[in-house]
C-alpha cells in the first residue's frame, strides 16, 4: 500500500509561516530552480532555492532512460544479493 500524498510545508526560516513556491523552472529532469515567497505580507521574505532529485527509492514502472540515479543503499544491496543469487 502506498502512503498518502502530503502536501510539502516549508517554513520560513525568519519567521516559520508555511512558504508557497513562486515560480520554478526545470533545468534538467531531476533539478530545479524555484523562487520561494513567505506567505507572510508582514515578513515578505523571498528565496531562491534548489530542488534536486538524488536517489531512487521505488524504480518506475515507465523509466525515462535519461534519468540515471543511484538506488538508496537498502535497494542497492538488495539488488546486489538478488544478482549474486542469480548468478
Ligand atoms: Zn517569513
Amino acid at each position: 500500500m502506498r502512503e498518502a500524498p502530503i502536501r510539502p510545508r516549508i517554513p520560513c526560516p525568519h519567521c516559520g509561516t508555511n512558504m508557497r513556491i513562486r515560480k520554478s523552472q526545470g533545468l534538467t529532469p531531476v533539478y530545479r530552480e524555484a523562487v520561494f515567497e513567505c506567505r507572510n505580507e508582514n515578513c515578505g521574505w523571498r528565496a531562491k532555492a534548489s530542488i534536486e532529485f538524488t536517489h531512487t527509492i521505488a524504480p518506475s514502472d515507465h523509466p525515462n532512460p535519461t534519468v540515471r540515479l543511484p538506488l538508496v543503499p537498502r535497494l542497492r544491496e538488495l539488488a546486489l544479493s538478488q544478482a549474486a543469487a542469480n548468478a
